[in-house]
């Protein structure tokens, strides 16, 4: 276990996924014997046969969701089930085992509870979590795996993007992310996997993320990096919240469905539509389209200032992160961290 020192010196340290805390969860599956109980064990390494399935064929899944401390010093998840039943959904697209709702939000509390001095207690600053599972059955053929191993460790993190800064946008017409009947909707390593060269191309191109095209159309806006899309249409309190529609391709967040609530109860009109590159392009260019962000557990909310493709160049507004953006944020951490009335039953106390 780190001493105090060490682990303050580490929280402080800020970033994403830098340090550990001092324990993780694992779980065990087996066809045969269904799930075992879950342990709480000293984080470390963990051997694997090379022949482990997972090395091969990929057959892995993940979740991210984070625990904040509270104003009287407590500490509470965010919408804990909807990561569980999103986690069950992705595992029953792999083919890995599923886990209640209760079993999978008791792992993520043993974990808190157990590690709760690596909460971290700045707004902004948060426990990450990280869930995961993944085949384990040792051989090559390639079929469903008969084990799985599930996961969990936690990070602290600060601010993912650095947050008063816009990022630049890479619209990749060469590279496409998911596709109907694919794995788009499922939360899984191989999905990043096959984005990296994409992120890539966007680096060459000086853009900080890329944005993802239907995979038919080569038009319809669907995310950026691993994050969902909103764009700003009009100004203060006329102003709509316009985000891409789920097709089906598209990675449900749960920043994203929360941010549909949040921007009704601001007083904002908001909208699940299609979006094409021609309405990002023109919508910038006439003036309609006032402001643009990502959001994610991860970062939260990062503005979206430029936009680069094959077509040209298009900068939101005046290209720094607009007002409406930075309202959303801070009053989703607001509600995240205990400072804004929580009116619709999402925090999850742990502590
Ligand atoms: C996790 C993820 C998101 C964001 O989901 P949240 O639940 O808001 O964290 C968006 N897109 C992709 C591809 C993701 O993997």
């Amino acid at each position: 276990m780190k001493d105090d020192a060490t682990r303050t010196a580490q929280i402080a340290e800020g970033g994403f996924g830098r340090h550990y805390t001092d324990h993780m969860v694992t779980r065990e599956w087996s066809e045969k014997d269904g799930w075992q109980e879950p342990e709480l064990v000293p984080y470390g390494p963990i051997t694997l046969d090379p022949a482990t399935a997972v090395f091969h064929y990929a057959q892995e899944i993940f979740e991210g969701m984070k625990a904040y401390r509270q104003p009287d010093g407590g500490v509470s998840l965010f919408r804990p089930e909807q990561n569980a039943q999103r986690f069950a959904k992705s595992a029953a697209r792999l083919a890995l085992p599923e886990m209640s709702v209760e079993e999978f939000i008791e792992t993520l509390e043993t974990l808190i509870k157990q590690d709760s001095k690596w909460v971290p207690n700045n707004v902004g600053e948060s426990l990450y979590m990280r869930p995961f599972m993944f085949a384990t059955e040792v051989g090559l053929g390639v079929r469903p795996s008969n084990k799985a191993l599930y996961m969990l460790i936690a990070t602290p993190a600060s601010g993912y993007f650095s947050t008063n800064t816009a990022v630049s946008v890479w619209i990749s017409t060469e590279y496409v992310r998911a596709a109907l009947g694919g794995t788009g909707e499922a939360k899984c390593g191989g999905n990043y996997a096959a984005s990296l060269v994409a992120q890539k191309a966007a680096a060459k191109q000086g853009c900080d993320q890329v944005v993802w095209i239907d995979a038919v159309e080569r038009k319809w806006i669907e995310e950026m990096g691993g994050m969902n899309l909103y764009f700003v249409k009009g100004k203060g309190a006329d102003a709509t919240l316009v985000t891409p529609k789920l097709t089906g391709t598209l990675l449900p967040g749960i920043t994203r469905d929360s941010i549909l609530t949040v921007a009704k109860d601001l007083g904002y009109k908001s909208e699940e539509t299609m979006i094409s590159i021609d309405d990002w392009h023109h919508g910038v260019e006439s003036g309609e389209i006032t402001e643009i962000f990502a959001c994610g557990t991860a970062a939260v909310i990062t503005p979206v200032g430029s936009a680069k493709s094959a077509m040209g160049t298009w900068v939101t507004g005046d290209g720094e992160p607009g007002p409406i953006t930075g309202q959303i944020r801070a009053h989703l951490l607001g509600i995240q961290h205990g400072t804004i009335a929580d009116k619709h039953g999402w925090m999850h106390r742990v502590l």
